[in-house]
């Protein structure tokens, strides 16, 4: 990093004049969007010797606002392997809760405790030596962390990262493509050459439609509400899923706090799917409401339920980018495929991404090779398509099956609840995949360094 550079971190940092837009800033990798998987990239290029730019159209401290996403994810074990390697998992394992035992039932079964359709994924089920790496006398599925608590994590990380530059706020508004260049606008006026670019910019991603990389989208007419709430008893790590006519219904366990007075309290996380069109009634109801349509929906095995602060509201659809790379562009996260909630893959398939294009990165960077070639992305590409595709395909039919009440076919997939649940290859290797210790792993993800 140049003098220059260092200079332009602390304007950027202390937000003051920017510097003359004759003043490109040089780095080996720019990558666009700050959110939890450019963060996450942007680490583990940086702490591997790659000079790096970070550019987010949002300030650090809006994005530490409780406010400012109110979703908690569910980390798989294998994306905590890849966390873990990065030095981050350690600023946020205080808020992370282990997830031991699955619960998924079809219908309002469950509301009379008499499920006779349900599948029960137990954590002991696969014994640590069957997992890569673990470290931990029996590794739980996974742990589900509210997505601020990662976010605090993952910006601690960045400012300890010598090789990263971080510019936020600051929002793309241009990108040309050369031969051995690309160029990233501002809107601010500053500019970025790079030679390669990494578009980590959302669903929307407006670094995508510039590099002229297409994609195929659609709605499922669902929208996903979230939020925080409290139940009278305690969850014991058992994370519940209900398939319900409106779509999926997760109660997922979250560490517990104190309230005012000091007590314990037991908190989940709840991602609700439900029609759009009611969806502005259900925000805009009193907190005693609230909790009695949740308790309509999910019953009261955990005691009466209230949320706590605020309702957030995400609309869902799948997005399949037509590529992964071109010369000088590569594509990470929901940029690249986005998904429905229902199985809590989107993050995990991202952070996927990062092992891999990270590690093609950091290896041509070692080589001395040109890390925006297309010969040094396409192995990335390769490594990961199939995962996406896979895991949309899976959520896509899964929420196409599930999110309806015609008879038989209620039938026909209570059925498949029966048999699956009497079939434990079948059930463990369900379990790997949702662990993420499926395939070629990247080697972040077994825990080892690149
Ligand atoms: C209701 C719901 C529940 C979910 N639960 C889970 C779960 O349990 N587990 C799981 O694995 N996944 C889950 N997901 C999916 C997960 O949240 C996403 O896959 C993940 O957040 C995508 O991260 P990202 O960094 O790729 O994109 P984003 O979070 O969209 O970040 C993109 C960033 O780019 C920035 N940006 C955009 N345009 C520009 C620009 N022009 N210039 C500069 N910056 C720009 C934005 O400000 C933003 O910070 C869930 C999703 C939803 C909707």
């Amino acid at each position: 990093m140049t003098p220059q550079d260092r200079e332009n971190i602390h304007q950027a940092n202390s937000r003051a004049e920017p510097p003359a837009a004759s003043a490109p800033i040089r780095c080996d990798v720019a990558i666009v969007g700050g959110g939890m998987v450019g963060m996450t990239t942007a680490i583990a290029l940086g702490a591997h010797g790659v000079r790096t730019a970070l550019i987010e159209a949002e300030a650090p401290a809006a994005q530490e606002q409780a406010g400012y996403d109110g979703r908690s994810s569910a980390i798989a074990y294998g994306s905590q392997r890849l966390l873990n390697a990065l030095g981050v998992w350690e600023g946020m394992a205080h808020a992370a809760q282990p997830i031991t035992d699955i619960r998924v039932s079809d219908g309002a079964w469950h509301i009379r405790d008499a499920a006779p359709f349900f599948v029960h994924y137990d954590y002991r089920m696969l014994p640590p030596g069957s997992l890569p790496d673990s470290g931990m006398a029996q590794p739980p599925f996974g742990w589900i962390v509210e997505n601020r608590a990662t976010r605090i994590s993952l910006l601690a990380r960045i400012k300890t990262c010598p090789g990263l530059l971080h510019l936020a706020p600051a929002e793309l508004a241009d990108a040309t493509f050369g031969d051995t260049l690309a160029r990233l606008f501002l809107k601010d006026g500053r500019h970025v050459e790079a030679r390669l670019v990494i578009a980590a910019d959302g669903r929307n991603s407006l670094l995508r439609r510039l590099g002229g990389i297409k994609h195929t989208t659609f709605g499922y007419r669902q929208t996903g509400i979230v939020c925080t709430v409290t139940h009278e008893k305690p969850h014991r790590g058992v994370a519940h899923e209900h398939f319900l006519p409106t779509g999926p219904f997760a109660m997922l366990p979250m560490t517990s706090d104190r309230d005012a007075a000091g007590n314990e309290r037991h908190r989940s996380s709840i991602v609700w799917t439900e029609d759009p069109r009611i969806v502005p009634l259900l925000l805009s109801i009193d907190d005693a409401a609230f909790g009695r349509e949740i308790e309509r929906r999910f019953g009261l095995s955990l005691g009466h339920v209230r949320p706590l602060g605020k309702r957030f509201a995400y609309p869902l659809g799948l997005l399949l980018a037509d590529a992964y790379a071109r010369p000088r562009l590569a594509l990470a996260g929901d940029a690249a495929h986005a998904i429905h909630p229902i199985a809590g893959q989107g993050f995990n398939l991202g952070i996927r991404d990062v092992g891999a294009l990270a590690e093609a990165i950091v290896s041509a960077h070692r080589l001395g090779l040109d890390p925006g070639a297309l010969s040094t992305l396409e192995d990335y590409a390769r490594r990961r398509r199939f995962d996406n595709l896979l895991l949309a395909g899976v959520t896509d039919v899964l929420t196409r099956l599930f999110s309806n009440d015609f008879g038989p076919l209620r039938l026909a997939r209570d059925l498949g609840f029966y048999f699956f649940n009497r079939t434990p290859p079948l059930k463990r290797l369900a379990m790997r995949h949702a662990m993420g210790v499926v395939g070629s792993l990247p080697k972040l993800m077994r825990g080892q360094s690149l």
